[in-house]
């Protein structure tokens, strides 16, 4: 048996879906049309996410990103896109206030989540919310300047 240290404590197949979201990140590619971008970084630990994302009538019709850091903050992008991509935007909204709630609040996941209930066990590390967290804040500051007509 072996009692090796994990980093995060995390449940296996939780952490493998981490590593197969860091290893192969989903929509990382740069949009042909985007309707605006921003970027945001965490310090702490070194992350950098930029964040486009394309609108139309409505919905979040794509998304893309680029970034570098921890697994935690890559899989926690990759993960955001495959989950809002396509969505309304009020929706689009309720799945960032759902994600927040989990991590910031201990909040139960909620179905809609799909994969991203793999980043709760992350919340016991309060240095590492702000990884998961990352681009979900540059995807809310997004929404928020647009929704003021201005741009991010
Ligand atoms: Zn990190």
């Amino acid at each position: 048996m072996s009692t090796q240290p994990r980093e995060y404590e995390l449940d296996e197949l939780y952490r493998d879906l981490i590593l197969d979201h860091y290893r192969q990140p989903r929509n990382h590619a740069p949009l042909a049309h985007p309707t605006c971008a921003s970027e945001g970084e965490n310090p702490l630990c070194g992350d950098q996410v930029a964040v486009q994302i394309e609108l139309a009538d409505g919905t979040l019709a794509d998304i893309g990103f680029s970034g570098r850091g921890c697994s935690i903050s890559q899989a926690s992008t990759s993960m955001m896109t495959e989950c809002v991509k396509g969505k309304p935007l009020a929706e689009v909204r309720e799945l960032i206030d759902q994600f927040k709630a989990m991590m910031l609040q201990d909040a139960e996941p909620t179905p809609q989540l799909g994969d991203l209930e793999s980043l709760q066990g992350v919340r016991k590390f309060p240095v590492r919310v702000k990884c998961a967290t990352l681009a979900w804040n540059v995807l809310e500051r997004l929404l928020q300047a647009n929704a003021q007509g201005g741009t991010a």
